[in-house]
């Protein structure tokens, strides 16, 4: 049985209520996590409150930067023990659930030493006077979190919420809470101070809501889908509650004739299998230049025949989807696709072992995909990649922008003014060009425009969303 984490301690959920964790491998239940409600919101938020007011934030920026830097060490000495619980509850291949365990340590390090290097500016102003900004922290942040990377996320959203000197209510996503929970009873065990915190398991429409709407939340840090970002913005903005949403994508990937293959064919596969496809970054639309659209998709079309899926503890190239409707909507996409006559290049296999009860899906190469098919312009949020041809330069634009979404891009190409151009061109927040966000990207600001939102977290960016600048007059003669 899991409990909620207050104060740094174990709660039960006022409701009495619990929730059954699956293992997506099989299927099976093998745990429980507390059904939580607003009351639990209410105790959570007067925690964080009381250790904000009184411990937190009295703590210097180099005492918070330590005890964040404790808290990396820790995680890293946990990193087996933190990747076996999130494989068994997330479906996580091994390798994939180690690299987001060491993200999660990475995260800490680099907010670590980043809690002492924000400043602010002083400002040239009349004479007799002097100017000056205070980056402060918001006071009580509350974090929802999507289970698709809920280590990466809390990395990047609670630790940087943390090192601005805020004090944390977080609530994971029903389907993905055992890691957070096990982060949060050893940041206790380092040294971290009751309240400074808070896991509260639940519901989206209960926990998620409740604290959407909580008046102690200074500022809400909500990653998830777009539809749920809107209601955030509607219920935040009620209160004029400042919210970074960090949602969805359809990102492409953009090869021109002169692309280096031997570069490109790993990156474009990693970026659709990777975590099952279950990415809000993942390459899905892959957009090639006419002149090697036939000769591309052949090669791709190998290395799907290759790909392997199969329980977590396999440590395949994928492993299950997280839940059985996650399941059925990629069904119901691949059924449309037939329905449209749209051609199938080439399907991965799941392995003989996988037990029938889990959440598997083969990953699936589809070319010559309308763009304005639904295929074309909805998160599948599995591993189907769609292929599409383009002419020109103009028409990859065209194409890469003519989604509702702008969170990343891929361009493959050797020329360099292209280069350049596209990354002008193309509505994201990020552009990756000759490489699709290798090295996990701990240091780099991340967000979106358009559908994707507009937060900035990660990299020394995420700072300034988790803190509110304070401007000094003083005149002085
Ligand atoms: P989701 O929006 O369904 O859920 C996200 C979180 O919101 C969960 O904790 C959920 O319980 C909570 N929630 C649900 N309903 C709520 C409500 N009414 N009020 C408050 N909270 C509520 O998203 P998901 O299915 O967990 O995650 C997948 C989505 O997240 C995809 O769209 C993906 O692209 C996006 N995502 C974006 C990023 C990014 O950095 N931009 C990263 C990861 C995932």
């Amino acid at each position: 049985m899991q409990f909620n984490f207050i104060a740094n301690a174990p709660q039960t959920s006022t409701s009495g209520q619990t929730l059954a964790v699956l293992d997506p491998s099989d299927g099976q239940i093998y745990d429980q996590i507390q059904r939580s409600q607003a009351a639990d919101v209410d105790e959570a938020v007067a925690a964080a409150r009381q250790c904000f007011n009184t411990v937190w934030g009295k703590f210097s920026a180099a005492e918070r930067g330590r005890l964040l830097m404790r808290l990396s060490a820790r995680i890293s000495d946990s990193v087996d023990e933190l990747t076996a619980i999130e494989q068994r509850d997330c479906g996580k291949p091994t390798k994939q659930a180690r690299a987001d365990a060491l993200a999660l340590a990475r995260y800490f390090e680099f907010y670590a030493g980043a809690c002492d290097k924000l400043h602010g500016d002083t400002i040239p102003y009349l004479e007799g006077y002097s100017v000056l900004t205070w980056r402060e922290p918001h006071g009580v942040t509350g974090h929802i979190i999507p289970w698709n990377y809920p280590m990466q996320i809390f990395g990047r959203s609670v630790g940087g919420a943390l090192a601005a000197g805020n004090a944390c209510v977080v609530k994971p996503a029903e389907d993905a809470c055992l890691s957070l929970l096990r982060v949060a009873q050893l940041a206790a065990e380092v040294g971290f101070p009751a309240g400074a915190i808070n896991i509260v398991t639940g519901y989206g429409h209960e926990v998620g809501d409740a604290l959407a709407r909580h008046p102690g939340i200074d500022h809400i840090s909500f990653t998830g889908s777009p539809s749920v970002g809107t209601l955030i913005q509607q219920v935040a903005a009620q209160r004029h509650c400042p919210v970074t949403l960090e949602l969805g994508g359809k990102s492409p990937q953009i090869v021109f004739a002169d692309a280096d293959l031997d570069a490109a064919v790993p990156a474009i596969l990693n970026a659709i299998v990777q975590n099952a496809g279950q990415t809000c970054s993942a390459g899905s639309r892959l957009l090639v230049a006419q002149a090697i659209y036939e000769p591309l998709l052949a090669r791709l079309g190998q290395a799907f025949e290759q790909l392997r899926v199969g329980p977590a503890s396999m440590d395949l190239d994928l492993g299950p989807l997280i839940r059985q409707s996650q399941q059925q909507r990629v069904w119901d996409f691949l059924s449309d696709a037939q329905v449209a006559n749209i051609p199938m290049v080439a399907q991965g296999r799941v392995v003989d072992e996988a037990p029938q009860a889990g959440f598997y899906q083969a990953p699936t190469l589809l070319r010559d995909v309308p763009p304005q098919h639904r295929l074309a312009q909805e998160e599948v949020f599995g591993p189907v990649l769609c292929a599409m041809a383009f002419d020109d330069e103009d028409h990859a634009v065209a194409l890469a922008n003519a989604t509702r979404f702008g969170l990343v891009a891929g361009v493959w190409t050797r020329d360099g003014a292209r280069q350049f151009r596209m990354a002008r061109r193309i509505r994201s927040g990020q552009v990756f060009i000759n490489n699709y966000g290798a090295g996990g990207g701990v240091e780099l600001p991340f967000g979106g425009v358009k559908s994707s939102g507009y937060g900035r977290e990660k990299g020394f960016e995420a700072l300034h969303g988790f803190t509110t600048l304070k401007t000094v007059a003083i005149r002085h003669g």
